[in-house]
């Protein structure tokens, strides 16, 4: 169950959402399609072993690593995550508040259009739905606003949770000390800079 292997870097994912839910704070990496959600949970993170879940984060300028792995009972089909990603409100309060201990579920982003959301949804200019005129093209009723066109959002959390016990937010001059993260950097970081 150690990896003596290489095990592959995986960031075709959209981002991570930090949610509340089931009194713990959710760590949610985001997809955009729900069979792939599916088939991730399927063929890796159900076989993860929860003690061994790691995250890490390292906080670079205005953004950040999120990475995260776990020894696996099926080694052939795992794999560990990371993305860089803009410093949020909701990652600040998830580094402040998820006192050691979080739950892990996959997330699908869907998209929202005018035509499938009631009145009182909120389009991303923060106005709603009610305040954009369908006949228009969708463009936002407020003379103040200039957004062109409804557009929202919302997150279908799965069901299925793991728990993790290992977080660990690190600076850049120390992640030599973390395996995890020190591959990370190396293969994704360190050792595309010196090609270029
Ligand atoms: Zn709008
Ligand atoms: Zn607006």
């Amino acid at each position: 169950m150690s990896s003596q292997y290489t095990i592959p870097w995986f960031d075709d994912f959209m981002g991570v959402a930090y949610r509340y839910y089931d009194l713990r704070m959710n760590v949610i990496p985001l997809l955009t399609d729900r069979k792939q959600s599916a088939s991730i949970w399927h063929d890796t993170i159900h076989w993860w072993v929860d003690l061994s879940i790691k995250i890490r984060f390292v906080e670079t300028g205005d953004k950040y690593w999120f990475i995260m792995g776990s020894d696996s009972q099926k080694p052939d089909t795992n794999l560990s995550f990371f993305k860089v990603l803009h410093k949020s409100e909701n990652y600040e309060r998830f580094k402040k508040g998820h006192g050691g201990e979080a739950y892990l579920r996959l997330g699908v982003y869907v998209k929202k259009s005018l035509d499938g959301v009631k009145k009182n949804a909120m389009c991303n200019c923060s106005h709603e739905a009610r305040d954009h005129d369908e006949g228009d093209n969708d463009v936002c009723l407020y003379n103040s606003c200039d957004c062109k066109k409804f557009s929202s959002f919302q997150v279908n959390l799965l069901k299925r949770k793991k728990t993790i016990t290992d977080i660990v937010f690190l600076a850049e001059k120390d992640v030599k000390d973390d395996p995890l993260t020190w591959n990370c950097f190396n293969i994704n970081k360190y050792s595309k800079s010196e090609k270029n």
